[in-house]
């Protein structure tokens, strides 16, 4: 009988903690300009990019599909051009699950590791689009109105498979989930994250693009000063974790002794992107067997 009580006392957290988060308030749909001809488009996932030529838009990224209908209206209040191409950054929902309706007619585009993975993981029901989408394995150049634009991929970070877009001619890049501003990232072990080269990824783009504006996944519209001070944080958070794992000791303890404080500017972001789950992702990814 006590069992009982304790598990619908339980049951009544759990409703509790979903309703607050069903209700917390979402971030509005907001189109901010980030230079030349790129926009930035907040709200519900991750950031939207939209590149704005005469020709038609390019759209990086297509948000959760709760707020399809409202993307698709707030981008046809922006432009009436036709949506022609679609960039997908990497495999994650908040990234992609607006896409089939989004990208109908559209080009799409993502990386070889992100569409096998789309389509190992896709419901049925995304099959047909996922189908046609287009990829590319190191580089692959492109042309939309007067923007040259380059897709890149540096290698895993993130994800195994994720791009890397640049805008050439307006001086952006859009980094996807390879940049969590201001907060701590999600690292996906069991996807092929690497932390080490996600770091050299980040110091050869502030090499090659020291000026160029930066669309972040998660985050506000920033410059490489800040995305060099979370290759910091990401750094830090390796070494971390190594002295812990050196000395023997395990996620939970590395989390109990640690609270990751010397970075100020990166702020715990609800119950998912945590410092605490930052220790146990990289003490994950830093355990993790070889295949
Ligand atoms: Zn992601």
């Amino acid at each position: 009988m006590k069992n009982k009580k304790l598990f619908n006392l339980y049951l009544l957290v759990i409703v509790l903690f979903l309703f607050a988060q069903s209700t917390a308030a979402e971030e509005p749909l907001q189109i901010e300009k980030v230079a030349g001809n790129v926009y930035c488009l907040y709200g519900p996932g991750g950031n939207m990019g939209i590149l704005k030529t005469g020709s038609g838009l390019l759209l990086i990224d297509s948000k959760v599909n709760h707020s399809t209908e409202a993307v698709l209206k707030k981008i046809k209040s922006f432009s009436p051009a036709p949506i022609t191409h679609m960039i997908l950054t990497h495999y994650h929902w908040d990234h992609t699950d607006g896409a089939k309706t989004i990208a109908k007619g559209a080009v799409s585009i993502c990386h070889e590791n992100c569409k096998e993975t789309l389509i190992r993981r896709a419901k049925k029901t995304n099959q047909d689009y996922i189908a046609t989408i287009k990829t590319f394995d190191k580089i692959q150049k492109l042309q939309v109105g007067k923007e040259k634009i380059t897709l890149l991929h540096l290698g895993p970070g993130h994800t195994s498979g994720d791009t890397i877009v640049i805008f050439e001619t307006s001086g952006v890049i859009h980094s996807g989930d390879l940049f969590f501003h201001g907060m701590p990232p999600y690292i996906d072990v069991k996807e092929g994250s690497d932390t080490l080269n996600w770091i050299r990824i980040i110091e050869t783009l502030s090499k090659k693009y020291p000026d160029y504006k930066i669309i972040p996944g998660h985050g506000k519209i920033t410059g490489m000063k800040n995305y060099l001070y979370f290759a910091d944080y990401l750094k830090y958070l390796r070494k971390e974790v190594s002295a812990g794992i050196k000395a023997g000791k395990d996620a939970g303890a590395i989390m109990k002794e640690n609270k990751l404080d010397g970075f100020k500017k990166i702020k715990d972001k609800g119950f998912f992107t945590t410092r605490k789950n930052n220790i146990l992702w990289m003490y994950q990814e830093l355990t993790r067997k070889k295949k």
